[in-house]
């Protein structure tokens, strides 16, 4: 159970609730100012909707993309304030200043009436946000009586606006922040069994510590996608050019090992879809991993692969996936990664998705009502599945 102070822990009537959440939402990057994905937006709402039936007076804080320290135009949460603002049905007041907090911001926010909702400019505006650097956060902190931490997306970071201004105020985490924790919580040091967790993206490096904690804890950890091929040159296979981490290998080799003396099932691809070229054009095959051409690279899981990970998945109990079974933004090799967002969708086990990439994936798949819980955040929810401590949550006052 969390030790942390809930949002309901917070005397909120009549109070400037100053609340970070994650906007950090998907923009076109062809048509300007255009929000392509507003599920984080979405996220928010519990948390924004009880302050406002609490009669409290609402100051939102949140980043945006990577200005670098510096207002730049196409970084502006202008348009999340226009969205949270439909979504919300109610206006919401966007205190838009280039250097986040100035006199102007003050003002407005002094004027805010019980149930008013305000949005702050893009925090990432400021250097010193990402830096937590002690002024800004005073800044920020002088903006309300109370702090909400709902931003689940950057809590594995240590910024002014979540961990500095923890500091300075009463804090509490918001709903979002919560059942992220709660369902991940759950899942880790409780699992309904089998527990399988499904691991892929480009490398291994990445997923380290997700692998070598998972394995204290699941029945089988299937991997896929780019990594995948680290490990099967482990096994002494071919790979051709696929993607491979040659200084990994050996951990990959005793990744494997820790897993057979734990008892951990661990798969790896059984064949692959190959092609010279990572396009929709090039020409592809499938090929058996024992048989691997010199000049191709992996870029998909192939189809005896993925029938084997369905069985698996079809018999867990609890699913965690983290991370594409291969280049799933090219449609000749999406296959693998969208199979597998399928399984997910028709199993009756408890089923997570880790964010990111996976997260995408179950989304453009339709698939995003049929699973347990898609967490808002890929690098949190990894350094979650890593068993880290996370510190925009380590930061907020105990219950
Ligand atoms: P990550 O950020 O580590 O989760 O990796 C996600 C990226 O890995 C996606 O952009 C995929 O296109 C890429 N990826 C997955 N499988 C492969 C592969 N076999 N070869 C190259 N890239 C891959």
């Amino acid at each position: 159970m969390l030790n942390k102070k809930s949002i309901k822990d917070l005397d909120v009537n009549g109070k400037k609730v100053l609340v970070r959440v994650d906007f950090n939402v998907p923009m076109s990057k062809t048509e300007a100012g255009v929000i392509t994905d507003d599920a984080r937006i979405v996220a928010a709402l519990p948390t924004i909707q009880y302050l406002i039936d609490n009669n409290a007076k609402i100051i939102l804080m949140s980043h945006l993309g990577r200005p670098k320290g510096e207002p730049k135009k196409e970084f502006s949460l202008e348009t999340v304030a226009k969205r949270l603002s439909k979504l919300l049905g109610k206006d919401v007041k966007f205190l838009n200043s280039d250097i986040v907090v100035d006199e102007n911001v003050r003002k407005d926010v002094n004027e805010l009436n019980n149930r008013d909702v305000a949005l702050l400019q893009n925090t990432r505006y400021r250097k010193e946000e990402t830096k937590n650097g002690e002024e800004f956060a005073k800044e920020l902190a002088s903006l309300g009586d109370v702090y909400v931490n709902d931003a689940f997306g950057t809590s594995h970071r240590a910024h002014a606006s979540n961990v500095g201004v923890s500091s300075l105020l009463p804090s509490a985490v918001g709903f979002l922040v919560e059942k992220e924790l709660d369902i991940m919580g759950k899942a880790l040091e409780n699992p309904a069994r089998p527990f399988v967790a499904i691991l892929g993206g480009a490398k291994v490096s990445d997923k380290i510590g997700v692998i070598e904690n998972l394995l204290n804890k699941v029945d089988s950890i299937i991997i896929g996608g780019g990594m995948a091929f680290t490990f099967l040159k482990a096994e002494g296979k071919e790979v051709g050019k696929s993607l491979l981490e040659e200084d990994k290998i050996s951990l990959a080799k005793d990744l494997m090992n820790k897993a057979t003396e734990k008892g951990v099932k661990l798969f790896l691809p059984k064949d692959v879809v190959i092609a010279k070229e990572m396009t929709n054009e090039a020409k592809s095959e499938i090929v058996s991993v024992d048989n691997f051409p010199a000049d191709y690279a992996g870029f998909d899981i192939g189809s005896k692969t993925i029938e084997e990970f369905d069985e698996e998945i079809k018999k867990a109990k609890t699913v965690v996936w983290n991370g594409p079974m291969g280049v799933f933004e090219i449609e000749q090799f999406s296959k693998g990664t969208f199979a597998v967002a399928k399984a997910l969708a028709d199993s009756d086990a408890v089923t997570i998705i880790g964010g990111g990439d996976s997260a995408s994936a179950i989304e453009k798949a339709g698939y995003k009502d049929k699973v347990t819980h898609v967490s808002t955040g890929g690098g949190a929810s990894l350094e979650f599945l890593e068993g880290k401590e996370l510190p925009g949550v380590a930061a907020i006052s105990d219950k």
